[in-house]
């Protein structure tokens, strides 16, 4: 089956981007069922890469390989696994097996895998299938994952929203082995988190965050911080570890809040500095002014505001306003961490949006960090918007 661009379509190919929009596309040969492999080729018949089929989305064919003689087939697939995992083990060459704690092993485009996430927590990998072609494939790679890893089951968390648009239902349970502990423990940098696999918010944790939690952790000191979005306690811990005086965790989720407090109390925290607050985040700020609290360190990690681009206007105002709030609550000399994970809000328009709210609290601000996602999260050069999670840490001054 073959796909053949319009003239002029092939440039964004011919720089290794891995996605072929509906509207590049001239002319189709065959009929390609979701998730088949086709061939495509540039308008003067030019082989240009093998893809994935998704006759629902706009984004009609995700490429799997831009080599002419690597067509798809079960050992491509294994060969992609056993690649990923090569690549983490790089990463962690301090432990004897560096996959044997808490880490991303596949992340999408990054791994040659579109639509595939695999984190493994201890001896449990939990998978989404976020594309046809995955889904394609997914027996396979469940096999090949359990094959090179040697866990013990997987579960698979495909209930993300993103799989509407691929026109693929929500799933999720077991896939390999038996039912996962619930809750499971995993130690990160030395501290002890419950993950709820089936229950909890993607996967179960947020592995992303993993070394600007340690970061915190060593900024913390005598502070007294306010952890915004705080899930289940993820940087309040890391920051009571740190020597925090007091932290005030907000979340909207009650679900997230109980694990957090569990969390709290498995790695000794659990005297009065700890306060744990079911709140729209966006108001507490706010309230919290009013009522005179003030902080030495704000952390802010809201959920995804906006997904692609067209969402990044009401997005940028709610930055602001969080931003605007948080500011307002520090001492002077006081930080504040502040993070997007919006695909469709860049850097640069994020630092500008954190300047602005700034310039709005009256306050004179110092960019002191910048942070990302944890290398177990890599971003491919050519395909930018793999580099989805940014924060910088800014001093009041
Ligand atoms: N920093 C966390 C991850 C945060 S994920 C960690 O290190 O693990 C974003 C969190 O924001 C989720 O827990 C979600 O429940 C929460 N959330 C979403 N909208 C919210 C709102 N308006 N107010 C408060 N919390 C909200």
């Amino acid at each position: 089956m073959r796909v053949l661009l319009k003239p002029g379509r092939e440039r964004s190919l011919a720089h290794r981007h891995p996605w072929i929009f509906s509207g590049a596309i001239d002319k189709l040969s065959g009929a390609p069922g979701s998730g088949d492999t086709v061939r495509v080729s540039a308008s003067d018949g030019r082989f240009l890469a093998w893809a994935a089929w998704s006759p629902r989305s706009q984004i009609r064919a995700r490429v799997w390989s831009f080599d002419e003689r690597e067509q798809p087939d079960d050992d491509f697939f294994r060969r992609r696994v056993e690649r990923a995992l090569a690549r983490r083990r790089m990463l962690a060459p301090e432990s004897a097996d560096g996959l044997a704690g808490a880490l991303r092993l596949v992340h999408c485009e990054a791994d040659g895998l579109p639509g595939l996430i695999v984190d493994r927590y201890a001896d449990t990998l939990v998978m989404q299938v976020l594309s046809a072609g995955i889904e394609r494939w997914r027996d396979l790679l469940a096999d090949a994952l359990i094959g090179q890893t040697g866990c013990a089951r997987i579960y698979e968390r495909s209930d993300a929203e993103v799989r509407e648009l691929e026109g693929l239902p929500a799933r999720s349970g077991v896939l390999r082995g038996d039912a996962p502990p619930a809750p499971l423990e995993i130690v990160e940098h030395g501290l002890r988190y419950a993950v709820d696999i089936p229950g909890g918010q993607k996967t179960g944790f947020y592995l992303d965050q993993r070394d600007n939690r340690r970061r915190i952790r060593e900024l913390a000191a005598g502070r007294e911080m306010l952890n915004g979005f705080c899930y289940t306690g993820g940087f309040s811990i890391a920051a009571f570890a740190g020597g925090a005086s007091s932290v005030v965790s907000v979340d909207s989720s009650g679900a997230a809040l109980e694990l957090a407090r569990r969390n709290a109390r498995a790695n000794g925290f659990e005297g009065p500095g700890a306060e744990w607050i079911e709140a729209d985040v966006f108001r507490y700020l706010r309230d919290a002014r009013g009522q005179g609290r003030r902080f030495d360190l704000v952390v802010l990690d809201p959920p995804k505001l906006a997904p692609t681009e067209k969402h990044a206007p009401a997005a940028a105002r709610a930055y602001k306003d969080i931003n605007l709030n948080a500011l307002k609550l520090l001492r002077p000399g006081g930080l504040l961490a502040t993070f997007s994970c919006s695909g469709g809000v860049s850097a640069d328009l994020f630092q500008k949006i954190v300047a602005g709210a700034a310039v709005d609290a009256g306050a004179s601000a110092t960019l002191l960090e910048r942070y990302s996602a944890a290398p177990d999260h890599p971003v491919l050069l050519e395909f930018p918007q793999g580099e989805y999670l940014k924060g910088l840490l800014v001093r009041r001054n």
